[in-house]
């Protein structure tokens, strides 16, 4: 008897007659013989709705309640589906993360898991039951409930997976795979059978949150098997799986698109040595994460740096520039939040000298000035001006993914 590990996003149990065909899919997989574990998200809408009911009630961020509020999404759909699963028979369990053990640090709103109890999941699979454990949340060493930032119900799921030695992790979504590109973007877009670990962390990092970041991290450290495929149908999905030789034949596999980024840039600075650090120590100190920098010297000995951040810490970082900026005699700051970094992302990055120059060439074709530019191992991106980034997406799979 195998056990399965499966993962229902918020758009799989965004509605009740929803929650029942997820209750009709695990029942069929037990059917098949296995053991099932679900972890299940939050109902889609939900975890926006409580941050908005959050931000009502008061202007002042206090980590530790929002994390108290947000737990309660997923609270609802384990319940729900776990009544459902016993409307069908089946005798079901739901679990919360402080009663499975999931324990995380004490990062609130994006915690990291440390370690997974499973004696109450193991005692329940004994007894029979299908095991429903709410995703996205955890416990910390002093009870305090956590999560662990926007779309973690998929690493949930994969710790899960890891920590029961699961014969797979299946990750049900509203898409049939993991795509070229967002399909929701670019209509040509294909599924892709198989995509390597590197790739999809890759593509995670870089806007596609078709899976969390963490989720591929954690799959690729403990050998994970992620099958990722459709709650609405039977199609086969797309397996996370390791490179192997063929694979970098392949220029590009996929092209994505990350719309949460801001730019900031410091005008005319006298140069020296230590500016970066003068610059970035304050940023760094408020745990903001910077991306892409630039630093342009000009003729007269001056420079300007420009850099991105995520937007939910747009005002944060421009208020510390603002103070940082007499200190270093800047002439001026700036900032855009109508950004996007468009990247191609795939292992063949790597040996084909050529794809950054196409790259251009694409976006040049459609007259889409580039902002800036950073490269990686297996991965070229571009920022343009937000209002391009569908055309951008659409040229570069085109000529990179489409004509090969
Ligand atoms: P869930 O609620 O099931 O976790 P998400 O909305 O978090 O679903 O992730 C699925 C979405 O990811 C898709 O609806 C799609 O818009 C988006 N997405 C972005 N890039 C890709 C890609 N390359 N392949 C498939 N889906 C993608
Ligand atoms: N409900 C959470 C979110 O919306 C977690 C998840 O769906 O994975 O981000
Ligand atoms: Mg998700």
């Amino acid at each position: 008897m195998a056990l399965i590990v499966q993962k229902y996003g918020g758009t799989s149990v965004g509605m009740v007659e929803r929650i029942r065909n997820v209750a009709r899919r695990v029942a069929a997989t037990r059917e098949q013989g296995n053991d099932v574990v679900v972890v299940v998200s939050a109902m889609s809408g939900e975890t926006n709705r409580l941050l908005n009911l959050a931000n009502q009630v008061s202007g002042h961020v206090d980590d530790r309640e929002i994390d108290v509020l947000l737990a309660s999404g997923e609270q609802v759909s384990c319940a729900l589906l776990a009544l459902a699963l016993k409307d069908l028979g089946l005798p079901a369990r739901s679990f919360l993360g402080h009663q499975v053990r999931i324990g995380t640090d004490s990062v609130h709103g994006r915690a990291r898991i440390k370690s997974i109890d499973s004696t109450r999941v193991l005692e329940s699979l004994k007894r029979d039951e299908v095991v429903v454990v709410a995703g996205f949340q955890g416990v910390d060493e002093a009870d305090n409930i956590t999560t662990l930032g926007r779309g973690g119900s998929d690493t949930s799921a994969v710790a899960m997976a890891a920590a029961l030695s699961a014969s797979v992790c299946e990750i049900y979504t509203d898409v049939d795979g993991i795509y070229t590109a967002d399909p929701f973007v670019c209509s040509r877009a294909r599924k892709l059978d198989r995509i390597t670990y590197d790739e999809m962390l890759e593509m995670a990092s870089l806007g596609a949150r078709v899976l969390q970041i963490r989720s591929v991290e954690t799959a690729k450290k403990f050998g994970v098997r992620v099958h990722l495929r459709s709650s609405f149908n039977d199609v086969e999905g797309t397996w996370l799986v390791e490179e192997d030789e063929q694979m970098d034949s392949v220029l590009v596999s996929a092209v994505t698109c990350d719309n949460d980024e801001a730019k900031i840039t410091i005008r005319g600075v006298p140069d020296r040595a230590g500016l970066a650090a003068q610059i970035f120590g304050p940023i760094a100190e408020a745990n903001i994460v910077v991306d892409m920098i630039i630093q342009n010297a000009g003729a007269d000995g001056t420079t300007d740096v420009t850099f991105t951040v995520p937007k939910k810490d747009h005002r944060k970082a421009m208020e510390l520039i603002e103070k940082t900026a007499p200190l270093i005699q800047a002439k001026g700051v700036a900032s855009d939040t109508h950004i996007a970094k468009v990247s191609v992302v795939g292992v063949g990055v790597r040996t084909n000298a050529g794809v950054a120059a196409k790259m251009f060439q694409a976006l040049a074709d459609q007259s889409i000035n580039i902002e800036m530019i950073s490269t990686s191992e297996i991965k070229v991106s571009v920022v343009v001006d937000e209002k391009d980034s569908h055309r951008a997406v659409d040229s570069l799979h085109a000529s990179l993914i489409e004509s090969r």
